[in-house]
């Protein structure tokens, strides 16, 4: 075999190796997660979230609480808090949801919210005025160090990711975020999932 055939081969094996795990996708409604200081404003001092329901990546879970989130056009009420606390305050909305909210607010990863849009958040509590953090996540898949081996992949990489249903979709520029304790997840939002016709824990598959 020539290098070119050679390298083709390899491609299409790893293809066929990567189509055997399908991967379990779930959408991200509109969300926020909070530091101790802006929760305290919003819900009161000394105030702890109470968890409704864990999440798939480990730690990570549903609160009780929710807030209303506000832009220059219009705000969105209850929108779920999510825990655990972070060292930042950041707020996670649809492209869809910007246009209604009148913020303009950029696709980034998420954690990445230097020079992000401003966002007001109202508590039953308080108001905060965050001055940078709300964004569009970028949709990608959480891989174990273990299945970031078993599917080739590093941090920070760019994916496609095929959706096998009536609808049918190839999602390009999904990022892998790899650490050791992630789950094998793939997420989007809404504005995704619908477009291509995606519900909680629907499979797909990483080409
Ligand atoms: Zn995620």
């Amino acid at each position: 075999m020539d290098k070119l055939t050679e390298q083709t081969a390899e491609k299409i094996k790893l293809r066929e190796k990567r189509a055997q795990k399908p991967v379990i996708a779930n959408v991200s409604n509109r969300h926020l997660h909070l530091c101790q200081e802006d929760m305290e404003k919003l819900f009161g001092k000394g105030y702890k979230l109470k968890k409704i329901k864990d999440l798939i990546q480990p730690g990570e879970f549903a609160s009780k609480e929710t807030v209303v989130i506000k832009g220059n056009k219009g705000e969105i009420k209850k929108v779920r808090v999510l825990g655990p606390i972070r060292k930042a305050t950041q707020v996670e909305i649809s492209r869809t949801d910007s246009f209604i909210l009148g913020i303009n607010a950029p696709l980034r990863i998420s954690g990445d919210t230097k020079g992000s849009a401003p966002v007001t958040i109202i508590g039953p509590n308080g108001t905060v005025e965050l001055k940078e953090g709300c964004i569009v996540a970028r949709r990608h898949v959480h891989f174990s160090i273990q299945d970031a081996d078993f599917f080739k992949v590093k941090d920070g990489e760019n994916l496609m990711v095929r959706v096998d249903n009536e609808r049918g979709l190839i999602f390009n520029n999904v990022c892998t975020r790899v650490r050791a304790n992630m789950t094998l997840e793939f997420h989007i939002d809404t504005d995704e999932a619908n477009a291509a016709g995606i519900k909680n824990g629907d499979k797909v598959i990483i080409l």
